[in-house]
């Protein structure tokens, strides 16, 4: 499997709903509930991350973290906003538009 097909997974999206709703369904920094994406903290342990790897942030936080600090392992083919974009629409959560 690789990060594309991973990203699509049941895995994937339950742990990623795990954490959106440990953060409170926005984003840690601003608080906003709208654009969100889950962001690796880590690539470390990719497919199979920790919860603790992961945290909500909204696309403009997301921006601003990844001037910060880029990650050092997104994997090569990885469009990281296109895989991480996809928070379910449930709950009042917008799903960041796609393009
Ligand atoms: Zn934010
Ligand atoms: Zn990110």
């Amino acid at each position: 499997m690789n990060y594309k097909e991973y990203i699509q997974s049941d895995e994937w999206k339950a742990l990623r709903q795990k954490r959106l709703e440990k953060d409170g369904l926005c984003c840690i920094l601003c608080k906003a509930s709208m654009w969100l994406i889950c962001h690796h903290l880590t690539y470390d342990n990719i497919f199979q991350e920790d919860i603790n790897d992961l945290v909500i942030l909204c696309h403009r936080c997301h921006v601003r973290v990844h001037r910060i600090c880029p990650p050092r392992h997104i994997p090569k083919l990885v469009n990281e906003y296109k895989d991480e974009r996809a928070v379910p629409r449930s709950k009042g959560v917008r799903l960041f538009a796609s393009r």
